[in-house]
């Protein structure tokens, strides 16, 4: 059915809306920024443009029994886009109006295939601030980051995604198209079917509006760096700031292989003698930058930095996040495989969770790399390796590493993911956090929107009768 279900859509959204068999861009719809090698061929990808043909979709390959797959831009790091079971791949790329700003409710609308960097710019240019920011905001879609509750540096102290996600509009398998939400600043009126949709990774349904809360933008910003000699001192100055009750926006970490692998890459260049970086950013009125800054560089120096630099040109700052930005790519570029964990501890916990991860490294002999949002104890601990990644012995010891990293991110009191999903990737590990009993509630929730479990299917929650690997 898969085969026919191609020349159906073609003739009820028209040829130039569906990518079939044979046509060169067709690949691009079976993979995404996972660290998965494997390639799972759609048998087409539909590029809706509106809500109807969301739901036309929907429909059609309910009625066909056909698997469809939501996708955004793509930039998925767990493999939640891939088509594991082929059919549709159903993308928003073509949704892409930011229909309204309304800058006296401090709300915009749009359409899921905004990306999120451009959204940003847009309100900012009326003087609002869309905060959540995952480092791939120049490319990935406001939609994805709903269906991810995508976070980002400055998650630290203005919250994830679902914080600013009002309202949606949602198309269920079947067609049915559900509006939920507001637009008001405060509303508890009947479930918070809002916050149930955002996170689940398009398995529930397909997003096709958001209805996003804005605030006023902070008149000044400034990015602060200290230099550590080792993550492990950067990581006991994290717990430190943290205690000292200080609350920047951004509190970030960077380990020496992470700061390494962008020198020469990136207009900012990092001192010589940084074996870690925290990095930080505050914001507010411009007059209290300047003791704000001088409040934290003496807080560093306290806790054993070896420098401090500062950034309060709007030219330098954009520098260093660049700089940041650069991490993952950099990695990727550098090394043949990279599989990329997200993992999250109590915040009282990182500097345990940096010694597990040496020690992961030492007894596998796997090179590691670890940064990312400290300051919310999530760390992007990655596994690196120049061995062939199709190779399935090279496979089987870099997930047993991964693995040992959940171990001990659990055992620490933390949690697999803390903003990229569970998607594919991750799935085999469920039942080392969640028991069974929480997984059969879950099954059962997925089971009310998508009664065929044709959407997305084989994501997040693993089968009854699955294993972990
Ligand atoms: C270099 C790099 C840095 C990154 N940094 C961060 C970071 O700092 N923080 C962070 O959270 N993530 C980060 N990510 C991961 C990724 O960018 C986010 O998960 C992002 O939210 C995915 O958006 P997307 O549009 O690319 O979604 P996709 O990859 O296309 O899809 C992701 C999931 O969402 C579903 N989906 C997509 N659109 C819809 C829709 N309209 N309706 C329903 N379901 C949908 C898909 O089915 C899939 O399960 C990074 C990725 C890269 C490559």
């Amino acid at each position: 059915m898969s085969g026919e279900i191609v020349g159906i859509l073609e003739r009820e959204l028209g040829a130039d809306a569906v990518i079939g068999p044979g046509h060169e861009r067709l690949d691009d719809y079976g993979r995404d920024e996972s660290p998965l090698p494997e390639f799972f061929p759609p048998s087409c990808a539909v590029l809706c443009a509106t809500t109807a043909q969301v739901a036309a979709v929907l429909r059609l390959c309910a009625e066909h029994r056909v698997p469809v797959t939501p996708r955004g831009a793509g930039s998925g790091m767990c493999g939640g886009a891939l088509p594991v079971a082929g059919g549709v791949v159903l993308s928003t790329e073509r949704m892409t109006a930011l229909r309204d700003i309304d800058d006296a409710s401090l709300y915009c609308v749009t359409e899921p295939g905004v990306v999120t960097g451009r959204l940003q710019e847009a309100v900012e240019a009326q003087g609002l601030f869309y905060p959540p920011d995952p480092a791939s905001l120049d490319y990935c879609s406001i939609g994805g980051n709903a269906a991810t509750n995508a976070g980002g540096p400055r998650a630290f102290k203005y919250g994830v995604t679902r914080e600013y996600v009002l309202g949606l509009e949602v198309v269920l398998m079947g067609g049915e198209v559900l509006r939920c939400g507001r637009r008001t600043a405060k509303g508890v009126t009947g479930y918070d079917l809002v916050a149930g949709f955002v996170g689940t990774e398009g398995t529930f349904g397909v997003i096709t509006e958001l209805t996003l809360k804005l605030l006023p933008k902070p008149p000044a910003a400034a990015t602060v760096l200290g230099v550590f000699a080792d993550a492990a001192t950067a990581g006991t100055a994290i717990t430190g700031l943290l205690r000292g009750g200080l609350r920047p926006s951004v509190l970030e970490i960077a380990d020496r292989a992470s700061i390494d692998v962008i020198r020469g890459k990136s207009r900012y260049r990092f001192p010589a003698n940084a074996g870690a970086i925290v990095l930080l950013e505050v914001d507010g009125e411009a007059e209290d930058m300047e003791r704000a800054m001088e409040r934290i560089g003496m807080e560093l120096d306290r806790l054993g930095a070896l420098d401090v630099l500062a950034a309060t040109e709007p030219a330098d700052r954009a520098n260093v996040w660049e700089a940041r930005r650069l991490i993952s790519k950099c990695l990727k570029d550098a090394y043949r495989i990279k599989v990329n964990e997200d993992v999250c501890v109590p915040r009282g916990r990182i500097v345990e969770m940096l010694a597990r991860v040496d020690r992961i490294s030492a007894e596998t002999g796997i090179e590691t790399a670890v940064f990312g949002h400290a300051g919310d104890g999530n760390l992007h601990v990655q596994l690196l390796g120049q061995d062939d990644p199709e190779d399935p012995a090279v496979r089987a010891r870099m997930w047993g590493a991964a693995e040992r990293v959940f171990v001990a991110t659990v055992e620490l009191g933390g949690t697999l993911s803390g903003e990229h999903g569970i998607g594919l990737s991750k799935m085999p590990y469920m039942r080392l956090e969640q028991s069974e009993q929480l997984l059969e509630w879950q099954r059962r929730w997925k089971q009310l929107w998508d009664p065929q479990q044709l959407l997305n299917p084989g994501k997040i929650i693993p089968g009854r009768r699955a294993c972990a690997e």
